[in-house]
């Protein structure tokens, strides 16, 4: 048994997240700096991000639309006059010495998230709180030189806080996977994780299995991948049931996830609310959230994921997994609706689904290709399938104009007229062709006539051959049961 197993036989894990997440603003949160990953270091600045004398911060609203969307989707309470705090800290990649964020008046509070579970069904995780904050600078340590790029500092962030009942490593990262998709459904996220765009704290902590109070808990930064947060929690639970078993006791500190190393370090005993002296921002006035700003984020809101996802399973009969698959970006949804729709009949779901997540999702997969940037279009699938159902084509040829359409962006109908394909499926062609390969392989005749079944496949593939892989294989297989008989 693993060290995690045995840690998992005695120990309740017991897990909250604190994520943050940028907001696709195009400036930002207080100053006008334009927002953009990969520019020249230090590049995206101006008096406010640098802090210089003088300057006063000017809210962006566009955040505050952006974190209503979180907030209404969450089923949130919202706050309809929140403000802004001071949180103070001294480090270099932040020039004011204080972060603005938002303390005892949060934008959003008591809302809920859904999460998949990976054994099937679901469950509801309770958010504290979501608020709005700025983000810091990003240092980087070479030598005995420690290098800052404020491109980052002031971006606006959406901090979502969760109540601690996640139950395992796998419902962190699953929650990670939930918050993932629902800002990218809502537009106001792109949640990169590679460019930062998107990243956790884990709090962590046991408690003996039956016992209902919470264990002291340690919190683990910046964690910034799906497989990172689920490696980070399983060592993390571990190593406080190693300290357990030992009789010693956990020490509530924060500690830092190296993924290089597969392990944490400590970093610092936790800090309190008290050591950052957080005081109402005076440059600020409080954020008012009005009725016409509601209706207009409610009025635009789009389905949801689960919403989506229980449509299709309901609507189109898709089996969970497929439909799990299918949701999990917006635009392969949209990609999977607008298939349906241009095939015009909800019973194709089942085939374009497949085809979708096993054909085009292989071919993308293999190239390191989004749905957006798929060759094949929505109607192209459609019309493939058509093709199949209509008895033109089969699956097996099918395949080979996907192909087809993948490397070329041709569409099925004109590569089927172009090469003359059409599945053979007159039962007089296809006996004169068994009968052939009957006369010129006797001994293969005499044999499955004697009782060696598995030979059928043979007649099979060498009707097939005759006729380019053109014979319907239904009628095939009809035809040469009848004649072999
Ligand atoms: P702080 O403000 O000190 O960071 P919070 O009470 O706001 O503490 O909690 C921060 C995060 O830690 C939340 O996600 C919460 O669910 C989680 N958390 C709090 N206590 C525990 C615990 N004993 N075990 C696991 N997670 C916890
Ligand atoms: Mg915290």
């Amino acid at each position: 048994m693993t060290e995690l197993a045995t840690a998992l036989q005695n120990w309740e894990p017991v897990i909250g997240l604190e994520v943050h997440v940028q907001l696709a603003t195009r400036s930002k949160a207080f100053a006008p700096s334009a927002i953009l990953f990969g520019a020249p270091p230090n590049s995206l600045t101006d008096p406010v991000v640098l802090a210089l004398p003088g300057t006063l911060p000017t809210f962006n609203k566009a955040a505050l639309e952006m974190a209503l969307r979180l907030g209404v989707a969450t089923v949130s309470k919202i706050r309809a006059k929140s403000r802004f705090a001071r949180k103070h800290y001294f480090y270099p990649d932040s020039p004011k010495g204080y972060q603005i964020s938002q303390y005892d008046e949060p934008l959003c509070e008591e809302g809920v998230l859904d999460i998949l579970l990976p054994e099937g069904g679901r469950k509801r995780v309770k958010l504290t709180r979501i608020h709005l904050e700025e983000d810091a600078g990003k240092s980087s340590h070479a030598g005995a030189f420690s290098l800052v790029d404020l491109n980052r500092a002031g971006a606006p962030l959406v901090e979502v806080v969760t109540a601690p009942e996640l139950g395992s490593a796998e419902e962190a990262a699953e929650f990670m996977r939930a918050l993932h998709r629902m800002v990218r459904y809502l537009g106001i996220s792109e949640a990169d994780m590679e460019k930062g765009q998107m990243r956790c704290d884990a709090n962590v902590s046991l408690r003996r299995r039956g016992e209902d109070r919470l264990g002291t808990r340690a919190e683990l930064k910046n964690i910034n991948s799906f497989r990172f947060v689920q490696k980070a929690v399983e060592h993390e639970i571990a190593r406080q049931a190693r300290i357990l078993d030992g009789g010693g006791t956990i020490v509530q500190e924060t500690r830092l996830w190296d993924a290089d190393r597969g392990a944490s370090f400590s970093m610092r005993s936790k800090e309190e609310a008290n050591d950052y002296r957080y005081l109402p921002d005076p440059d600020l006035p409080p954020l008012h959230v009005d009725g016409p700003l509601m209706m207009n984020v409610m009025r635009t809101m789009p389905e949801l994921p689960m919403a989506k996802l229980d449509r299709f399973v309901r609507d189109y009969d898709l089996r969970e997994p497929e439909a799990r698959q299918l949701i999990e970006a917006p635009a392969l949804a949209d990609y999977f609706d607008a298939a349906i729709k241009a095939h015009g009949s909800d019973r194709a779901a089942r085939t374009l689904a497949a085809w979708i997540t096993t054909e085009l999702g292989g071919a993308l997969n293999r190239d390191g290709k989004s749905i957006e940037d798929s060759p094949v279009t929505p109607a192209h699938i459609a019309a493939l399938v058509k093709l199949i159902d209509d008895g033109t084509i089969s699956g097996k040829m099918a395949k080979t104009v996907f192909d087809e359409v993948y490397t070329t962006g041709t569409s099925p109908d004109a590569i089927v007229a172009r090469d003359g394909l059409r599945q053979i499926s007159d039962p007089v062609e296809i006996e004169r062709i068994a009968l052939e390969v009957m006369a010129a392989s006797p001994k293969q005749v005499t044999a499955y006539r004697a009782g060696k079944d598995t030979l059928f496949g043979f007649f099979v593939g060498a009707v097939m051959k005759a006729t380019g892989g053109k014979a319907s294989p239904q009628v095939t297989s009809d035809v040469l049961r009848r004649l072999l008989s």
